[in-house]
This record gives structure tokens, sequence and C-alpha cells, in this order.
């Protein structure tokens, strides 16, 4: 993991409305304080429905909780005539560190590609946020045997025409797309092999320091009895979460991956 602060993320997904949502984050902050949850040592960070997104902000902000907050989409767009859409300038203003793009969910229900996830990364940025930017290969793809090549292909994609600064800052979630929700997680090993490859690819594309830099996450069925095996691993910088995140102490046991 080197010098990287792991970030442990909670992809709520479209679950726990905004009344539920005070609870989860006041209960989260309450067990990571009574674990003695250091922030320097992980980040813990709750990515939430746009419709929770005001209520958590008041709420860790007004209490000073050490968790970041952000949200699961954005627009390409920056204003104007796109009904239901979000741009990154209004979630910049409610203080959202994280926006995760192309979640598989997104690109299997919305047709999002790389290039649109290339555009949702840059509108990330220039709102000065972090895009989660997630890449992950499906079964067929895994039982060929040819996951490493597609998932590099991903990458080349969506950090298309960003800087090597740019890069360094972002943080990259692996989610093999057959051990989201299903239960089914993927080794430590078929975990190290995909982000050690995005590793070394980074480095290609731009340099060393900034694959150095870059935080790489796993995701996929990831829970506090499979995390510290996948976070031994040098290139797991972290783990994007989903089912798991929504049961608070479950959750604080996996930002604290390290302290059973
Ligand atoms: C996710 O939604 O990003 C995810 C990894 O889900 P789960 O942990 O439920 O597999």
């Amino acid at each position: 993991m080197a010098n990287r602060t792991p970030l442990l993320a909670g992809n709520w997904k479209m679950n726990l409305n905004h009344v539920e949502a005070a609870g989860v984050v006041q209960k989260l902050a309450w067990t990571l304080a009574d674990m003695n949850y250091e922030k320097d040592k992980a980040e813990a960070a709750v990515i939430v429905p746009f419709t929770d997104i005001r209520v958590v902000q008041t709420i860790i902000e007004g209490d000073k909780m050490p968790i970041a907050f952000g949200a699961q989409d954005v627009s390409v767009h920056d204003a104007g005539a796109y009904t239901g859409e979000i741009s990154s300038e209004m979630l910049a203003k409610l203080n959202c560190r994280y926006v995760v793009v192309g979640h598989s969910e997104r690109r299997e229900y919305h047709g999002e590609d790389d290039a649109i996830v290339n555009a949702k990364a840059k509108k990330v940025l220039a709102a000065a946020m972090t895009p989660i930017i997630c890449v992950g290969e499906k079964l067929e793809i895994r039982k060929e045997g040819t996951h490493v090549a597609f998932v590099l292909g991903q990458i080349d994609g969506v950090l298309a025409g960003l800087t090597a600064e740019q890069v360094a800052g972002l943080v990259i979630a692996y989610e093999p797309v057959w051990a989201i929700g299903t239960g089914e997680v993927a080794t430590p090993d078929d975990a190290q092999e995909v982000c050690g490859a995005i590793r070394t690819r980074v480095g290609e594309l731009f340099d060393d320091a900034t694959a150095e830099k870059v935080r790489i996450q796993y995701g996929g069925s990831v829970k506090s009895s499979n995390v510290a095996d996948i976070m031994a691993q040098p290139d797991v910088d972290g783990a994007l979460v989903g089912g798991a995140s929504l049961d608070p102490v479950e959750f604080a046991r996996i930002v604290m991956f390290d302290k059973k």
C-alpha cells in the first residue's frame, strides 16, 4: 500500500432514504469512535443517493464526523435542459468529496461506455472533487482469461486526456462484475493481479510517480470477514463496498480492517 491512505467507501446504491441515512451515518460515526478509528490510517466514505446528500452533509459537518461523503453519478453536462440530471457543480456545492463514475450498474442499465465515463471523470475533476472511476470485467471475459487486457483497455479509455497530476489524485475501483452483489468475492490474488496491472499501466501512460500515488480499490462482495486479506495485497488501496455498507456496524468493521 506504500504511502497511500486506504479508502473504504460504502456505495449505498438506491437504498436508504434521507431519514434512514441520518441514522446510519450517526451509528457509523459512533461505532467508529468506539473502535478508536483514526482517519489518517484509513479514510471512511459514504457514497449516497442524491436525495440523501444534504442531510448527510449537515450531520457530518455539523458534528465534525471523520467521514467523507459523495455521490454515485454525475451528468456530463454543466447545466441546462437535461431533465433529471445532476451537475458536478451542484455536487461540489454540497461539499461532496467523491463521485463514483462508471459503476457497472450505470454501464449495464444506462449504456455508459468508457468515453462517457471519461467525460464524467473530467467534470468531477473540473469541480475540484475526486472521481472514483470503476472498471471491471464480466464473467464471460473472466472465463476466457482475457480479463487483464480487457480492464487495461477500459483504463486507457477512462483516463484519456487526463494529466498526470489529475490521475495521481483520483481513485480507480477494480470491480469484477461477476463479484458485485453476488457473494462471490475475487480471491486476494485475483484482486492483486488486476490492481497491479492497472498500476503498471498508469505508469506506462503517465509516469512512475503517478502510478505510485493513484489509489486503486477492489470492489465485489467485500465484507468484514474477507477485507483484511484483500487489503493485504500490495496494490490494493481500499475497497468499494456495496451491500455490506448498509449496516453501519459491519461497515465500521470493514473500515477498521486491520484491527479485527
Ligand atoms: C458495488 O456496488 O460497488 C459493490 C461492490 O457491491 P457489493 O459489495 O454488494 O458486491
